[in-house]
């Protein structure tokens, strides 16, 4: 293990309160934002801590609240990438090719 791994950080869903485990990504050199929800809304207010929202709950809004969704999630650019994140598997898990009945 190298120097700059850094452990990983712990937080709580905003919404269902699990335990999140928030990883150290060496390539980005920062921790993972995939369920940072501040990166996801660009929330720029000036907070204690920031707010982390898991995978579930994410896939929640994604598939079932649609509306929510485009609303909370300003950027374009955001929205689309949370949607190829779902789609890959990053959030989540992947998808069968063929769903089951
Ligand atoms: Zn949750």
């Amino acid at each position: 293990m190298s120097n700059n791994v850094k452990k990983s950080l712990k937080f709580n869903c905003l919404r269902c309160k699990q335990v999140i485990n928030v990883k150290w990504v060496k390539g980005e050199g920062n921790y993972s934002s995939k369920n940072n929800w501040d990166y996801w809304t660009e929330n720029k207010e000036n907070k204690k801590s920031p707010s982390y929202i898991c995978d579930e709950c994410l896939l929640e809004l994604y598939y079932r609240y649609k509306k929510e969704f485009k609303i909370l999630i300003k950027n374009v650019k955001k929205r689309n990438l949370l949607g190829v994140y779902i789609n890959e598997g990053v959030i989540g898990v992947k998808r069968p090719f063929f769903l089951p009945e």
